[in-house]
């Protein structure tokens, strides 16, 4: 008979040291329960550094073989107590289905050719520091009961937690990752830092479940965007901290409302500008991502950053109409809502267009005086005095238009004062808007 796991898992053949009494199943050293670790059938339990040697002792065969492509199978394996290693370079491990009862520390270890941890149950704290992953580092469905920490990690190929669950608190700080990090219906229980991490490959985080609060903070702008998508969020929040919104993509995250920026660079200059906007498909999503934010921060009585989304809604809206078969008409008017009033929260521009349109008859008037006399203004004060009346016609509330003054001339000074009537509305509603805040 041989080791029942070993079989499962494709070890080499291993010495039985346990038979369980309840079913008959055989395990060798590596796979027995933690609390029947025996050298050899019958003999003494094993210590925890005694089991740990002979795990570093099935490690060093593979160093040993000096072949870039051997592969240490540790699939299984019960740790029973505190596993540690550190400074070493170690070949492609395959921790998969392993259990951890004690605290696992790797520290400065050099990983040729990845990692492997799918499936594996950590019992205690977890601490990787300052270790470097050449080959694609898995942690796929994996259990972290405690605390769990990756600080000054170097990813070079993909790293994935999906389906992983962290009961305890997470951090991940100083981290890089030079592909992508995929958190796919990762669960967070405790609290989850991403702090100062360098995603350059960009990262998933698709029906992602924060149950806890937790906060991202990047390091370097990373090439390819951070995708959010179905993610959970607690009322204790995911909060992005000086994060530029270029980089993310929220297109397909719908419930945005426990979702927080703070002091982010988006918006301080210019406008508001996702990364999925110039993407012709996924305008009509930002737009509406863009409407989200609006409503969220006008739920929470945030006027000012409300502005800010409102602005880039309507930017977003006037490039979805100025696209073939949308109506020239809306997008005319739309044109004229942002060039009269920025969307109606430039006060300071609908002032100006205002000046503009009460000062036009006017200039019309005097270019008319000018030009009839070929000369000079002789300063006649009677002229300009019956300019003046005829500037007043233009103006409303001012009832200077006389009461047989031509059809065609009246009905033009009538659509003039409504043009100035409907910008002098456009100013006030300006203004309230900015003063609101
Ligand atoms: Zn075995």
């Amino acid at each position: 008979m041989s080791c029942c796991m070993c079989e499962k898992y494709h070890w080499d053949p291993q010495e039985v040291v346990y038979e369980a009494p309840e079913d008959g199943k055989e395990y060798c050293l590596f796979h027995a329960p933690a609390e029947h670790k025996y050298a050899a059938p019958n003999s003494n339990k094993m210590s925890i550094d005694e089991f740990n040697a002979q795990v570093a002792e099935r490690i060093q065969e593979i160093v040993d073989l000096e072949d870039e492509n051997a592969c240490c199978n540790l699939r299984g394996a019960v740790f029973p107590g505190e596993l540690s290693f550190s400074a070493r370079t170690v070949p492609r491990i395959i921790f998969d289905s392993a259990c951890f009862k004690g605290k696992v520390s790797f520290h400065g270890v050099v990983f040729q050719g990845g990692m492997s941890f799918e499936e594996s149950i950590f019992e205690n704290v977890v601490e990787f520091r300052l270790c470097g992953v050449d080959g694609e580092a898995s942690f796929e469905g994996s259990r972290f009961a405690k605390t769990t920490v990756f600080a000054g990690m170097t990813f070079e190929k993909r790293v994935s937690f999906d389906d992983s669950v962290f009961s305890g608190n997470v951090n991940f700080q100083d981290i890089k990752c030079t592909k992508f990090l995929t958190l796919v219906s990762t669960i967070f229980s405790g609290t989850t830092q991403f702090k100062d991490v360098g995603l350059d490959g960009g990262a998933l985080c698709i029906s992602t479940k924060f149950n806890g609060p937790a906060y991202f903070t990047t390091r370097e702008p990373p090439h390819h965007p951070i995708f959010f998508s179905d993610c959970v969020v607690s009322p204790s929040g995911v909060f992005f901290e000086n994060c530029n919104p270029k980089h993310y993509n929220f297109v397909d995250q719908l419930d945005l409302s426990n979702i927080h920026f703070r002091n982010s660079p988006w918006g301080k200059k210019g406008r508001i500008k996702v990364y999925t906007e110039d993407q012709h498909d996924l305008l009509q999503p930002t737009r509406d991502f863009y409407q989200r934010m609006k409503a969220k921060y006008k739920a929470e009585s945030n006027e000012n950053e409300a502005s800010k989304w409102h602005i880039a809604e309507k930017e977003a809206q006037l490039k979805l109409l100025s696209r073939p078969g949308e109506s020239k008409f809306l997008r005319d008017t739309l044109r004229l809502y942002k060039w009269t009033s920025g969307f109606g929260e430039n006060p300071r521009r609908a002032f100006w267009v205002l000046v503009g349109l009460l000062l036009f008859p006017l200039g019309l008037l005097i270019g008319a005086e000018l030009w009839s006399h070929f000369a000079w203004w002789d300063f006649d004060l009677v002229k300009i005095n019956h300019m003046f009346k005829n500037w007043l016609k233009f103006i409303p509330l001012t009832q200077a238009i006389p009461k047989d003054e031509p059809g065609i001339s009246h009905a033009f000074m009538i659509a003039w004062q409504l043009l100035i009537t409907l910008q002098a509305a456009l100013f006030a509603f300006a203004l309230r808007n900015n003063f609101r805040r």
